[in-house]
């Protein structure tokens, strides 16, 4: 008898994280949260321990015809960095695990240690670990963040309510019109090497694609505001991914406005020559690693001169009802396209 098959596709990555923890239950009393949010929750009893794990891949989550190692080293660890951030808390320890091919030199590892030291400097964490093994090809790396955030200070996934504010940092889209560009880039210089590549006045849609910084500086600056976001989560697959996701474990709906999502002048202008619409850039590109938090409509006053926080909508009581509101003044349903 033949077994059936399914394939990954068919369900895609998160159906498929769902079918395999299914059935799993925490036994530990100081497992707070498992499976289902930016990182793993544990009562250290004073507080909450926090941690998240990513993986990068040569191939799938980075070329290196155009990444810098010193930057994918940096990127591996804010990355992962920006997991702690989503939960409101600060990072403690990394280890970093490595995978690599003959291909690599002791140099080049060299190299992208330089970038994960400098994260691990930026962001005040200690390297304390990890583990190191050859590959048959490629390179592998692998992250492990364990952070720390005080009990009343936690921001989960699960918990926007209705009529909270719909925030965002920084601006949108840039990573993805980078990666395009460079991917342009690459072919142009497969076709003919004498090329020059034509990256002028795209340094920043350029630079959010290879060293993207993880908002620790918004977690911060909210603290001194006094703001507890009532929920948040980390931008790596798009916001319209990652608000399904926040509306999807809320049980509530979301309204943004098209006319509030920011997006930055080189962003806009690359989208233009790439043929791809500013705004559905901004929406469904990943890996911009900005954060995507609720609060509620009282902390208005304490958020509104921030000028790394727009506000792009808010929370509605309509469970399962995401949607967007055009400058045509049309209501359109906002679908995840993030990849799989
Ligand atoms: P993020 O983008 O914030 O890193 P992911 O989308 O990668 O989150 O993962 C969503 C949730 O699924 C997280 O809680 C993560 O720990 C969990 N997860 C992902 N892959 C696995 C796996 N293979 N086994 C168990 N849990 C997983
Ligand atoms: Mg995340």
């Amino acid at each position: 008898m033949a077994e059936t098959r399914t394939e990954i596709s068919a369900l895609g990555e998160f159906g498929l994280i769902q079918k395999l923890n299914k059935g799993i239950k925490n036994k530990l009393p100081d497992t707070i949260t498992g499976i289902g949010d930016d990182a793993a929750v544990i009562d250290l009893g004073d507080e909450y321990g926090l941690l998240t794990t990513d993986m990068l891949l040569e191939g799938v989550h980075f070329d290196l015809t155009f990444f810098p190692l010193k930057h994918l080293g940096y990127k591996a660890i804010a990355v992962n960095v920006s997991d702690i951030a989503a939960m409101n808390g600060t990072p403690h320890q990394v280890t970093v695990s490595l995978a690599l091919s003959n291909r690599f030199s002791v140099e080049a590892v060299a190299e992208l240690y330089e970038g994960i030291k400098l994260a691990c400097s930026d962001f005040n964490v200690d390297l304390v670990g990890g583990d190191t093994s050859s590959s048959r090809s490629g390179l592998f790396i692998s992250v492990t963040v364990f952070g720390k955030v005080a009990k009343d200070k936690i921001t989960y996934r699960h918990t926007a309510k209705p009529h909270d504010l719909l925030c965002v940092t920084g601006d949108l889209g840039g990573a993805y019109l980078g990666l395009q560009l460079l991917e342009r880039e690459k072919q142009v210089f497969l076709a003919n090497p004498n090329m020059q590549p034509e990256l002028d006045g795209k340094d920043y849609v350029i630079q959010r694609q290879l060293r993207p910084e993880a908002r620790m500086d918004v977690v911060y600056e909210l603290a001194e505001a006094g703001v507890i976001p009532t929920a948040m989560i980390d931008l790596s697959d798009g916001l319209a991914s990652d608000l399904l996701h926040i509306c999807a474990q809320s049980g509530v709906g979301a309204l943004v406005f098209e006319d509030k999502l920011p997006v930055d002048e080189q962003t806009y202008l690359a989208a233009t020559e790439l043929n791809i619409g500013p705004v559905t850039a901004a929406l469904n590109g990943g890996e911009d690693y900005e954060l995507l938090f609720t609060v509620p409509q009282n902390a208005y006053d304490k958020i509104k001169n921030n000028p790394k926080i727009t506000i792009v909508g808010y929370i509605t009581d309509q469970k399962g009802e995401v949607l967007l509101h055009t400058n045509a003044d049309n209501r359109v349903p906002i679908t995840a396209q993030g990849w799989t």
